[in-house]
C-alpha cells in the first residue's frame, strides 16, 4: 500500500492514534509507545494506548474497551502505529485477536499493512 491510498480520514485518525501513543513514550521502554483507534461506519468507538510494558498493548485495551461499552467490532476499521505483535511474550499476540475478528487494519508509520498480508505471512 503507497501512502497515495490514504485518504484525508485514513490520516486524521492515524494523526489520532500517533497522539494516543505518544502518552506512553516515557512509560512503555523497551516497548514501543503504540496508539490504536477502532472506527464504525467513521465514528470512533474505541481507542487504546499501550501504558507500560508488561501490561496489555494498545489493542487489546481498544478491543476491551469497545466489549465494556457492548459495541460490536465487527467490521471495523483499525487505526494501529505498529503492526500488531504476532508473538506470545509477556502478554498475548494482538494479532490474533484482530485475525479472529477480521478486521481491516491500516498500520503506518514503521510498517503499513493489511491484514491479508498478515495472513500471508503467518500462512505462508
Ligand atoms: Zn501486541
Amino acid at each position: 500500500m503507497s501512502s497515495s491510498e490514504f485518504s484525508p480520514n485514513d490520516i486524521k485518525w492515524m494523526a489520532y492514534a500517533i497522539e494516543l501513543a505518544r502518552k506512553g513514550v516515557y512509560s512503555t521502554p523497551p516497548n514501543p509507545a503504540v496508539g490504536c483507534v477502532i472506527l464504525q461506519d467513521n465514528q470512533l468507538i474505541a481507542e487504546g494506548w499501550h501504558q507500560k510494558a508488561g501490561q496489555p498493548h494498545a489493542e487489546r485495551l481498544a478491543l476491551a474497551q469497545a466489549k465494556e461499552k457492548g459495541v460490536s467490532v465487527e467490521g471495523s476499521t483499525v487505526y494501529v502505529t505498529l503492526e500488531p505483535c504476532s508473538h506470545h511474550g509477556k502478554t498475548p499476540p494482538c494479532a490474533d485477536a484482530w485475525w479472529s475478528l477480521r478486521l481491516a487494519v491500516s498500520s503506518l508509520p514503521r510498517k503499513t499493512r493489511t491484514l491479508s498480508s498478515l495472513e500471508m505471512e503467518f500462512f505462508d
